[in-house]
């Protein structure tokens, strides 16, 4: 089959790779039909991720049609078109038992902190990712989930992340009727953390990133207020002023890694040329938030980053909230909402590549051109 081949950082291409087996009885083989490539796949393509082996096959956001299913799976079928969340999770372990799908303990013994993830590294698991012809599907009693006949599948791929990683980000804010909510990063997890903002009651909802053209997107799109951080001298000085010198109530990190200065490329071990120092999207956060405010943080971060000016945390009294989403957990309100055209997450779609141009796909999305917002593959 063919399948992205990770050769180094930034540095990918399609190869030939032997089919996915079942390895477990409760492992399915999905035959993927559409896949994205996430602003998470960039840490890995800029080597920033450890343990990131050549030879992997990255992709958590697919969708496709069950080819195969082990001796225990009893709730998918052969011929169901399934959404399969990024996050691998038993469903049954102490942490899936909380719910907290992101954090399953089976899926990844080893790790820390992370779960299973889909084509994310050894450090969440060493599972082949879809962005491929196919992939397996382990646990799939739990995570996969059958995509409704009336639901595009534009949609549907969407709600394998980066809809549930916005709206958990929303959420975690705590957001109250009236809250002003800041989002930092304008890439689909921030776009759609903005929309749903909305949905939480919040009053006003203010996006920051320097790319213009995201900037215009979001703001059409989620109604919101966008400022491009390079035009303005401070931003942390600028939402003071804009918040009456009281700070904003919800901060929400839809950045991660790509604004910390200090991130090192495991791979090359060269320090990464990135915005630098204390002016990354999570102090912009920290620092704007209001005394007994929320700061979300969904962007993604090296395990041993640390960021976090916790002086400032401490004395303002700040609730700090983090995780990856728990897709499956937020499944059914998602479905609902799309149904219910509340959100319509298929419009930041720009482009429609098919699986062979991943290359250029990859160095479109990572490097802002051809006002590209989300990349859809199609194998
Ligand atoms: P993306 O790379 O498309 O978007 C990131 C945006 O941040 C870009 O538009 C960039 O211009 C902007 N940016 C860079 N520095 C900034 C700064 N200092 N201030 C404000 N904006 C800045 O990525 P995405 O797909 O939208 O994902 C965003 C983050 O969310 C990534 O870190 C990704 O790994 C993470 N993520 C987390 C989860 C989760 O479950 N927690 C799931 C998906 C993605
Ligand atoms: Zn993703």
């Amino acid at each position: 089959m063919l399948a992205m081949n990770f050769r180094g950082p930034q540095r990918v291409r399609i190869d030939h790779k032997p089919m996915p087996e079942i390895l477990h009885p409760e492992d399915a083989i999905v035959r993927v039909t559409r896949t994205c490539i996430c602003g998470s796949d960039l840490h890995l393509y800029n080597g920033n991720v450890p343990d990131t082996r050549v030879g992997m096959t990255f992709g958590h956001e697919f969708i496709g049609v069950i080819e195969e299913i082990g001796s225990e799976v009893t709730n998918v079928k052969v011929g169901d078109t399934v959404i399969v969340p990024f996050n691998i999770a038993c469903g049954r372990c102490a942490f899936c038992k909380q719910e907290l799908y992101g954090n399953c303990h089976e899926s990844n013994a080893q790790a820390t902190a992370v779960g299973g993830i889909f084509g994310y590294s050894h450090t969440a698991g060493g599972y082949e990712g879809g962005q491929a012809e196919y992939v397996r599907v382990p646990y799939a009693n739990f995570g996969p989930t059958v995509v409704p006949d009336w639901m595009d599948h534009d949609d549907a791929v969407l709600l394998t992340d980066v809809v549930p990683t916005g709206y958990q980000a929303a959420e975690m804010g705590g957001i109250q009727p009236g809250d002003t909510v800041v989002v930092f990063g304008a890439g689909p997890v921030g776009i759609m953390a903005a929309k749903c903002a909305w949905l939480f009651g919040a009053g006003r909802v203010i996006v920051i990133d320097h790319v213009d053209y995201r900037l215009e997107f979001v703001k059409n799109f989620a109604h919101c207020e966008v400022y491009n951080f390079k035009e303005l001298e401070d931003p942390v000085v600028f939402i003071k002023k804009t918040t009456d010198s009281l700070g904003a109530d919800v901060c929400i990190d839809a950045v991660g890694a790509e604004a910390a200065g200090n991130a090192m490329n495991t791979l090359t071990g060269r320090k990464m040329l990135l915005q630098g120092g204390s002016t990354t999207a999570l102090h912009w956060a920290i620092n704007s938030v209001k005394k007994g405010g929320v700061v979300s943080i969904v962007g993604v971060y090296g395990p041993t980053d640390s960021l976090v000016p916790i002086g400032n945390v401490v004395n303002k009294g700040i609730t700090i909230r983090a995780n990856q989403a728990a897709v499956k957990r937020l499944l059914p309100r998602l479905i609902e909402h799309i149904k219910n055209g509340v959100l319509d997450p298929k419009q930041m779609i720009t482009h429609r590549v098919p699986l062979e141009e991943i290359a250029d796909a990859y160095h479109i999305f990572s490097e802002k051109l051809d006002n590209c917002i989300k990349p859809v593959l199609i194998p």
